[in-house]
């Protein structure tokens, strides 16, 4: 039987899983197995899975009607277990949004870890419960094998305070309200893997996380100096439903003159905002792209307009720019994405080699770019399995 770690990325109705193999201490590049259960807590919830080749090699409904996690993970298990017979399991890593000032490194799970990993969660409600219920099923169901936690905050620990803080009085600072910073276990992949793919890794470097959920950070010797996230997941830029950054004045009219509540509020920033809000079409960037309505042009072009002052905000962190990278569903696949936003920051030096853009090469900047243009796809479950085996020494 072959030794594998197993990935899990638990969000508040989907399951994200890979199985990735380890040979000699070494682990493989691929996931030999990958899916996903959705609609944990619907009527009918599916698992969906495909094999190293990308052949499909499950599509099946759940047993039971409204799964919650523990069932969801119950089902995915003995899946595996027919499925995947010839995996032995040795240690699973989870995806945690939160990690608070406390974790900067990936860390086992274990007796009160998990009970600080708790106190996050006020920190990152939509996330944190759901990624907890994912690190107690598996607890439950696979006692003897150990877990680790790797965090989506703690690539930005490196930052340094003045990127961390909040123009709040300092009491607020002091209890955690300061600015943290998400997609952490992608910038980290990007910051690994950077080296094979430019020699100006180790200069100035910003990347471009663009997917529903969109971010960017800014390293300089590929630590973490800022990013566009903040104390939740919402600021920074427009993404697929979520508002990006607003003006805190904006919340204050909405409570005080339309009487909304904290409920209804989050809605409104998370689900209802972003393409999504302003097209009042699709969060789905490929939708936009394809409608000519100039509700769906208006939201792409705020899309990009926000990106590229994001790149001048980021580049002035990091003292200059020698490098761009493009990364997430929108950033690896959209061409006139990426040359639209180069366009916009032409003023940087960035020259745009179209060819190589349209084809998706690495390096899609012209020789005489004063930036290296990169499109490099990312790779969070690999990164979680690699600070599993490290951590546990697998
Ligand atoms: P992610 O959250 O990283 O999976 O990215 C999802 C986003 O990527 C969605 O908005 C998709 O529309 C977008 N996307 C995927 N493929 C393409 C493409 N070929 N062109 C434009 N957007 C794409």
């Amino acid at each position: 039987m072959s030794q594998a770690i197993l990935t899990i990325n638990a969000g508040s109705s989907s399951i994200k899983f890979a199985l990735f193999p380890i040979v000699e201490k070494t682990l493989g590049d691929a996931a030999v197995i990958f899916g996903q259960i959705d609609g944990i807590g619907t009527p009918v919830a599916k698992l969906a899975a495909k094999n190293k080749e990308g052949e499909k090699i499950a599509s099946n409904d759940l047993p039971t009607a409204n799964p919650d996690h523990q069932k969801a993970f119950d089902y995915l298990l003995s899946w595996f277990t027919g499925e995947a017979a010839d995996w032995k399991i040795i240690a699973v890593g989870h995806r945690v949004v939160h990690g608070g000032q406390l974790f900067s490194k990936p860390v086992r799970l274990e007796g009160h870890t998990l009970e600080e990993l708790t106190d996050f969660i006020p920190l990152a409600p939509l996330h944190q419960p759901h990624n907890l219920a994912g690190i107690y099923a598996i607890q439950s169901l696979m006692p003897d094998v150990p877990q680790v936690g790797c965090f989506d905050t703690a690539f930005h620990r490196t930052q340094p305070d003045e990127a961390q803080i909040f123009g709040l009085p300092r009491a607020f600072t002091e209890e955690g309200v300061r600015r943290y910073g998400f997609h952490g276990l992608s910038y980290e992949y990007i910051a690994r893997v950077l080296p094979e793919h430019s020699p100006r890794a180790e200069g100035r470097v910003v990347i471009a996380h663009l997917g529903n959920g969109a971010s960017m950070a800014a390293m300089v010797k590929r630590k973490g100096v800022a990013t566009t996230m903040g104390f939740t997941a919402v600021d920074g830029l427009v993404m697929g439903t979520r508002v990006g950054a607003i003006d805190p004045g904006v919340l204050l009219y909405l409570m005080e003159n339309k009487g909304m509540n904290a409920r209804e509020i989050t809605t409104l920033l998370y689900k209802e905002s972003g393409l999504l809000g302003v097209s009042g079409i699709s969060q789905d960037m490929r939708t936009l792209l394809a409608s000519d309505k100039p509700e769906a042009q208006e939201a792409v072009n705020l899309f990009c307009y926000r990106i590229a002052r994001e790149i001048g905000s980021m580049a002035a962190a990091a003292g200059g720019l020698d490098a761009l990278v493009f990364t997430g569903g929108i950033g690896e696949n959209s061409a006139e994405i990426r040359r639209r936003v180069t366009l916009l920051s032409a003023w940087l030096g960035i020259r745009l080699d179209s060819e190589a853009n349209e084809r998706r090469h690495i390096r899609i900047s012209a020789p005489e770019s004063a930036v290296d243009v990169l499109v490099i796809p990312t790779n969070e479950e690999w990164m979680i399995a690699h600070h599993t085996r490290t951590l546990l020494d697998l």
